[in-house]
């Protein structure tokens, strides 16, 4: 399979690219990671994909402070010297001198073409399990063109596609893509806009307009919900996430994603403070109180929302699914730093957020 549409030389910047994606849609899929989000999450646990441009991964404890890097930028490398921040003038070059893996460049161009070759290559994966591609991040939209070259481009293959968003961008990146999307995974991590604002760096009115006009439009919609442990899981949340499954009926579902520390060690490697250092991951005891909590609640026993018949065979292992809540909660992303291709074995799937 091939695609020959008139967009494979569209350009965009990629963090990474995860095939055998479990947890990003329906099916088998490849999840193609896009840099650069309009919010700053507390809890972001890729905070690589914040950035849009190209960013470096540096491991200290791997590091032979060899000074090659150094070298490779044009700066002086006296004995023991190792990787500098601050100095590095071309991090590329950088990151390909060096010899052990301890740099390692995040983010770099891709033609669509190029995505492209390797999306289709899991095409068998896809038609067999009811998968496709899914573009996350990141926020794919802050990539707009590239975003629905790519889903043009999956259309045009045959290819089942979904948009993984944080849905603050503008309603006309949602119009660009909306004939090529055939499932929006929405995020929705805070009801009060005030502690919004707070916790992801923006309020959330834009979103929610977004999403009206998705569900008016009659987009297929399936809502995302990170929650962390005494940071966004008031009752007055959860009571926010019923209501909006009442305001629009034809969701296709809520995901809770509760918050988990895999991200931590990626601020480090940034070189970037972690905005909730020690914080613990949710408990078991945590995700039982919020599934029981949203349960309960009428509005959510009303809804008419159900998950699809592929998406419910994709997750039917998952412990905490339940065909008559419609809740479903999986972990958040759990991707390791560094490697641009990497299959699900060793890691699982998810959003930037
Ligand atoms: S090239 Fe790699 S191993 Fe050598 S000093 Fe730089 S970061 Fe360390």
């Amino acid at each position: 399979m091939s695609y020959a549409g008139p967009s494979t030389d569209a350009c965009g910047v990629v963090d990474d690219l995860l095939r055998f994606s479990l947890h990003d849609g329906p099916g088998i899929r490849t999840t193609v990671f896009l840099k650069g989000c309009p919010l700053r999450c507390c809890w972001c646990h890729n905070p690589e994909s914040q950035r849009h441009t190209a960013e470096v991964f540096y491991r200290s404890d791997i590091c032979r402070r060899c000074g090659s890097c150094r070298r490779a930028c044009g700066q002086p490398a006296s004995p023991g010297a190792s990787f500098d921040r601050e100095t590095c003038r071309d991090i590329a070059a950088a990151a390909t001198a060096c010899p052990t893996g301890a740099l390692q460049l995040v983010g770099r161009e891709w033609t669509v073409a190029q995505v492209m070759h390797e999306v289709t290559k899991d095409a068998d994966y896809y038609r067999s399990s009811g998968g496709g591609l899914t573009l996350s991040g990141g926020e794919p939209l802050m990539q707009v063109s590239f975003a629905a070259a790519l889903f043009d481009a999956g259309r045009r293959a045959g290819i089942h596609t979904c948009l993984d968003t944080c849905g603050v961008v503008p309603w006309e990146s949602f119009a660009a893509v909306l004939p090529l999307v055939d499932l929006f995974l929405f995020d929705y991590k805070e009801t009060h806009p005030q502690r919004h604002r707070e916790l992801a760096g923006q309020d959330n009115r834009l979103l929610l307009q977004n999403l009206d006009r998705l569900c008016e439009a009659g987009a297929a919609v399936r809502l995302r919900c990170p929650l962390v442990p005494g940071i966004n899981d008031s009752p007055e949340h959860l009571a926010g996430i019923a209501r909006l499954c009442e305001q629009h009926p034809t969701l296709q579902g809520v995901e809770l994603m509760p918050f988990h520390r895999s991200g931590a060690p990626r601020y480090e490697h940034l070189g970037r403070e972690d905005p909730l250092p020690g914080y613990p991951s949710a408990s078991e005891e945590d995700i039982a109180r919020w599934h029981a909590a949203l349960t309960a609640l009428p509005a959510m026993s009303r809804t008419p929302l159900e998950f699809g018949p592929e998406r419910s065979k994709a997750r039917g292992t998952s412990p905490r699914s339940s065909d008559s809540s419609r809740i479903e909660v999986s972990p958040l992303c759990t991707r390791s730093p560094g490697a641009a291709w990497r299959t699900n074995s060793s890691k699982t799937g998810g959003s930037g957020m």
